[in-house]
């Protein structure tokens, strides 16, 4: 390897969607965000196949906030490592993991359905809840977290 090669611009293939450009399900599962993403083009390249070496150590790969639906100032704050914007898509992460695990928990422990899950939750605790859904995404994000369990548990 020349010496020289250290100094060009070091774009590397990207590390989410495998230099495609899109994420697809194959990547979503082996990112392990089943739950949180659906395929689409990637925000973490842009698109592009190639990150700059430096968008690894600022974001990460799996960073489940950054998605291509999100605002583009919003995704530039991201990459710019904007304390605020990083905190906020951490919050909104712990959010969808907790109910994840309300879903989870209310399925296995007394086999209820979506739809009785989601009446639970939004007469419990939504309005506690710092991120906002209506009832029909709720049924839909809590059939999609059944669906998985299932699968796993087979
Ligand atoms: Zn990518």
């Amino acid at each position: 390897m020349s010496i020289f090669n250290l100094f060009k611009r070091s774009d590397i293939k990207c590390p989410r969607c495998l230099g495609k450009g899109f994420v697809s399900w194959e990547d979503i599962n082996r990112l392990n965000r089943q739950l949180k993403w659906v395929p689409a083009p990637c925000a973490y390249c842009n698109a592009k196949g190639k990150v700059e070496k430096k968008m690894l150590s600022m974001v990460d790969v799996d960073c489940m906030y950054l998605t291509i639906d999100l605002p583009e100032s919003v995704l530039d704050k991201i990459k710019e490592g904007d304390l605020e914007t990083i905190e906020k898509g951490k919050q909104r992460e712990l959010f969808v993991d907790s109910l994840i695990q309300y879903a989870e928990h209310h399925y296995v422990t007394q086999n209820m359905d979506a739809e009785s899950i989601a009446n639970l939750y939004l007469s419990n605790e939504a309005e506690n809840a710092p991120f906002s859904a209506t009832r029909e995404e709720l049924i839909k994000y809590i059939q999609g977290v059944i669906n998985l369990k299932k699968s796993t548990l087979n």
